[in-house]
């Protein structure tokens, strides 16, 4: 079967067209980037030769015009399009892209990421490169010294509030 692999432009962590698993695979991709049009690209690529997928990595990075095209291309030219992505940013705010999809997409599987506490993780927390958590500045800050971290709603106020997640996760412990 022919899938048609888009990753975002802005996401360069495994070199520019790729998308890599956890678990070691990965494919070709082609980047897109605000400007693309995705359904003008894909139509294309049918006209080349058959396609039965398209599969959209870092999905969050969709504009909503991009969302639009996307379902066109399943109502349009009758192809499946899967996208993968995170729901909210650092601030716990939606991705634009992931505010459409949930919108206007026909299914939804969230996958489930486990909290230190053992709770669902359902909020993504910015640490900078001390290890403080902040939830103000840029949605988009990709190749700098901060890291995130995947916690619970109730860790994710705590840690901002307390103003470091290894304090919340020792007293956790106690
Ligand atoms: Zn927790």
């Amino acid at each position: 079967m022919r899938t048609v692999v888009y990753t975002a432009e802005i996401d360069d962590r495994f070199g520019a067209g790729k998308v890599s698993s956890r678990i070691g695979l990965s494919s070709p991709a082609k980047l897109f980037n605000p400007q693309t049009n995705l359904l003008d690209e894909i139509r294309a690529d049918v006209a080349a030769g058959e396609v039965h997928c398209v599969l959209v990595d870092e999905c969050q990075f969709l504009t909503r015009e991009q969302v639009h095209e996307l379902s066109d291309v399943v109502d349009e030219l009758d192809i499946p399009v899967l996208c993968y992505g995170l729901r909210t940013d650092f601030r716990g705010e939606l991705f634009i892209g992931s505010q459409y999809l949930l919108a206007w997409s026909d299914k939804l599987v969230e996958l489930k990421t486990i909290c230190f506490c053992g709770r669902k993780a359902s909020m993504v927390l910015r640490l900078d490169h001390a290890g403080k958590p902040y939830a103000e500045g840029e949605q988009v800050v990709i190749g700098g010294n901060e890291r995130y971290i995947s916690v619970c709603r109730k860790h994710y106020k705590e840690a901002l509030v307390v103003g470091s997640l290894t304090t919340i996760q020792e007293a956790y412990r106690r």
